[in-house]
């Protein structure tokens, strides 16, 4: 089928084309600049930049597809999880197309998207095909750290942990600000961090809280690393020191790093699923790619990392699970649901 994806969930306006499996257009437009100088997401922001940038994205991504409106079988937008102005945008645009076109509308989780990404890259990184299931699926951006299993993609997703309090991303993008550099802080971190020695400071690792008050297994905690980095940064300046910013990019990078893939390695051997997909910007950098290769190679499991521009959020996933469900033989959804901002992963389809 041919299937229209359109995904607005955070600061990037995503639209996408797939015939099935097959990718044919994913078209890009982010608000990430506008929100420099805040430092982070704002969500109203957000909305009005979806709102302006929706309709020339969806003229591009058809264009590029070499495809016109009539010709779509289905369309799947993103209902949840993510900003509630911001999803309403697409959630509206969606719908308002699916009236007009009297094409079956599917909203679509937007973390399982994530995971759907994965289907669209068959074949072009050399031998590897798509990932199978069951796999384990790492999703880190600056809105989520979640470890899911997915045993099948359009039925079965599992929740096994997920942050308690700031993603990966928002880790990276607040501990930048606190060393002084530009938003989004992750790929600034990581070019401050060559050099850099990630022995030099030990930050701490993982969940720092009583055991019982950890909702799933795998659940991450990352307020407490950003913290430690914080005291540390304040105690070195308090005594004169300069901050030697490579090495506290570098110790801080390793933690990140360290706590996502001991807990991701961790669920594939507990679990007996030796496969592990990542998902989400923070895949884009550098030392949890390098880690990610390590410990999956020493530990037999098999790691799957698809193009970033199917890692950070993007309107051609959503347009892939939507042709999964239609391929599964699922109704469409009506026109009856609304974006919903804690939509839980088990709903893959709203
Ligand atoms: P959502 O959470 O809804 O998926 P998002 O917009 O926060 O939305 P992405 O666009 O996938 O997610 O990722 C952006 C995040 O990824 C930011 O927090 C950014 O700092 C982080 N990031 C980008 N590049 C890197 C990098 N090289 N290293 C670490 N983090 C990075
Ligand atoms: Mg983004
Ligand atoms: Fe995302």
């Amino acid at each position: 089928p041919l299937v229209l994806g359109i995904e607005t969930s955070c600061d990037e306006t995503g639209v996408g084309v797939v015939r099935g499996t097959t990718l044919l257009s994913n078209v890009i437009a982010s608000s990430m600049e506008e929100h420099a100088r805040y430092g982070g997401v704002v969500p109203e922001v957000a909305a009005r930049a979806h709102l302006e940038a929706l309709a020339p994205t969806l003229r591009r991504a058809l264009d590029e597809a070499g495809v016109t409106l009539d010709d779509l079988d289905a369309i799947a937008v993103t209902s949840g999880p993510g900003l509630a102005g911001a999803l309403m945008v697409g959630v509206g645009a969606a719908k308002a197309l699916a009236v007009s076109l009297d094409t079956p509308l599917y909203a679509v989780n937007h973390l399982v998207g994530h995971v759907g990404a994965d289907i669209l890259t068959d074949g072009t990184s050399g031998a590897d095909a798509a990932i199978e299931y069951p796999t384990v699926a790492l999703l880190v951006s600056g809105g989520h750290t979640s470890l899911l299993l997915v045993r099948d993609l359009v039925d079965d997703v599992e929740l096994l942990g997920e942050t308690i309090d700031d993603a990966a991303g928002e880790a990276f993008d607040k501990v930048a600000r606190l060393l002084g550099l530009p938003y989004p802080g992750g790929p600034e971190i990581d070019r401050a961090a060559v050099g850099g020695d990630p022995t030099a400071i030990r930050f701490p690792r993982g969940l720092s809280l009583p055991k019982d008050m950890i909702k799933h297994r795998y659940d991450f905690s990352f307020s407490g690393l950003k913290t430690a980095v914080a005291r540390w940064v304040e105690r070195e300046r308090d005594e004169g020191r300069e901050i030697p910013l490579a090495d506290v990019a570098a110790s801080f990078r390793e933690a990140v790093a360290d706590v996502l893939l001991t807990k991701a390695v961790a669920a594939c051997t507990d679990l007996g699923v030796p496969r592990l997909l990542l998902g989400g910007g923070v895949v884009a950098n550098a030392r949890v790619r390098e880690l990610a290769a390590e410990r999956c190679a020493a530990a037999g499991i098999r790691l799957r990392i698809p193009p970033l521009s199917l890692c950070t959020d993007n309107g051609a996933m959503i347009a892939a699970l939507g042709a999964q469900l239609v391929m599964a033989g699922r109704s469409p959804s009506g026109l009856g649901f609304g974006a919903d901002s804690t939509l839980p992963v088990t709903s893959i389809q709203a």
